[in-house]
């Protein structure tokens, strides 16, 4: 069988896999049968190793949408389908995503399976959430419907499982309504770090935040920041706006080879930041924005993980409590700046109450994300950091993670060995499998 070399969104690690596209129920469970282990795999849009192994079933020629009801807002797909795709049929319609990531280029499949969260978390919680069922193929070629009601401890293992309970062949979840395709977008330019987060904090009761932090500061303008904060516009908020004409904008640029691997360094990086945040004149502001560059701002650029070059690079995602949350940041901001590693993305959010997800990433808490490229200061900051978020009872996201220490996800995710349980139970010869669970030690090589 034919060996493909793959990878994550970061390019780290790589792996060399037998790639299968399945178009059906059956195929699915023929493939499965035959190659034993294996993994589920989506758009590919998470970070590391959680979507590769020896096999990967991609669900890229699943992607039929099954049912969508315009008086309800409950649309039911195949597991493959797109965001973006979905966003084409229900945006004309006056709907929206319940959740959505900072790209629309992920799977339904994906969405689920890393429980993924957006901007809303705070008010609206994880995708799971939404979701009202899933029809799961598990490792003996069975098919299972699960819901908060059915087949329960495998819809909250699945939430979040990282394709390691099955693979999701269908779903049907619960859109939100919109009366335009635009965000009221509220931004709050904040000199600080300490000034974000009071920010982030008094404005909770705004549907969308989330705060762009220049990492290439210090003193007393470490953290400095511009926090969006959206709501959904009404039509009485906007003129001229054609819902039913709505179609999502293809990317506008491409990079069609990995730039040299010194192309984002300290400095490059320093010089955007400054301009990105210089760009803003007002302390606070507002204006009403498309929802494409709100949500999707990256988006715009396919292939732009290749500006990390050939080495790629790795997203440090972790949740801290509230509790602790003001010294705990100051503290790792200052080990990144220390370090002299600069992040040419980061991002700081707010979380509301974790869900019921076994291994589903969120907790209240502040959350940062930053984009290092892998190289041996990198990685050596990333252990660093660990240690730092295992003692402040944080937790770190499968699916950006590419090399966390085994240690501090152990710690984290106090449902881990319940879900180690059901994984034995219901698969017991390990047939689903990815790098990841071998590393992390959810599964064992
Ligand atoms: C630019 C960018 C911004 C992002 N922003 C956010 C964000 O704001 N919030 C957030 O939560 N995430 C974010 N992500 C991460 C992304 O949403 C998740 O990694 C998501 O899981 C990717 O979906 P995918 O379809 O690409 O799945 P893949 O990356 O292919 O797979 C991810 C996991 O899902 C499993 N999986 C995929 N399909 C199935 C299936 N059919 N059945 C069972 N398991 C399956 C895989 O085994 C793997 O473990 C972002 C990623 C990028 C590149």
């Amino acid at each position: 069988m034919a060996k493909t070399n793959i990878s994550g969104w970061g390019n780290f690690p790589k792996a060399n896999a037998v790639v299968e596209r399945p178009d059906s129920e059956q195929t699915v469970r023929n493939l499965q049968q035959s190659h034993g282990i294996h993994i589920p795999r989506g758009a590919g849009r998470s970070y590391g190793d959680s979507s590769l192994s020896a096999a990967i079933l991609e669900s890229s020629k699943l992607t039929e949408t099954l049912s969508f009801d315009a008086e309800t807002g409950i649309f039911t797909c195949q597991s493959g389908k797109m965001l973006n795709t979905i966003l084409d049929e229900i945006v004309p319609k006056g709907y929206f995503l319940p959740v959505t990531p900072g790209t629309k280029f992920i799977t339904i499949g994906g969405a689920i399976a890393a429980d993924i969260h957006g901007k809303n978390h705070h008010v609206d919680g994880c995708f799971s959430q939404h979701v009202l069922w899933l029809k799961l193929m598990m490792a003996d070629g069975s098919v299972k419907k699960c819901s908060r009601t059915e087949n329960t401890e495998l819809f909250w293992a699945t939430c979040g499982g990282m394709g390691l309970t099955g693979f999701i062949l269908e779903a049907s979840f619960q859109l939100k309504k919109i009366e335009t395709s635009k965000i009221v977008n509220r931004t709050i330019k904040c000199e600080n770090l300490d000034e974000v987060i009071s920010n982030l904090l008094e404005h909770e009761n705004y549907t969308y935040s989330v705060a762009w932090i220049d990492c290439g500061t210090s003193g007393k303008n470490l953290g400095r920041s511009l926090l969006y904060l959206g709501e959904h516009a009404k039509k009485e908020q906007v003129s001229n706006d054609d819902l039913s004409s709505y179609k999502t904008p293809s990317p506008i640029v491409s990079l069609p080879f990995n730039l040299p691997n010194w192309t984002l360094n300290k400095w490059t990086v320093k010089a955007f930041n400054a301009l990105y945040y210089g760009k803003v004149r007002k302390k606070d502001s507002t204006a009403i924005v498309g929802f494409e560059p709100y949500f999707y701002p990256l988006d715009i650029a396919n292939n732009w993980n290749r500006l990390y070059g050939s080495n790629g690079f790795a997203q440090y995602q972790f949740v801290i409590p509230m509790e602790g949350a003001r010294e705990g940041m100051n503290s790792i901001m200052q080990e990144i700046v220390k370090s002299g590693e600069s992040s040419f993305l980061a991002v700081l959010k707010l979380f509301g109450e974790q869900n019921q997800g076994w291994l589903s990433f969120p907790k209240r808490g502040l959350q940062l994300a930053l984009d290092f490229p892998i190289n041996k200061k990198s990685l050596e900051l990333m252990n660093r950091l660990d240690d730092m978020v295992m003692a402040m009872d944080g937790r770190s996201y499968l699916a950006k993670d590419s090399r966390m220490k085994r240690e501090f996800f152990e710690s984290s995710y106090p449902k881990l060995p319940r879900f180690k349980q059901l994984l034995s139970e219901i698969d017991p010869n390990g047939k689903f499998r990815s790098l990841q669970s071998d590393r992390l030690g959810i599964t064992t090589n």
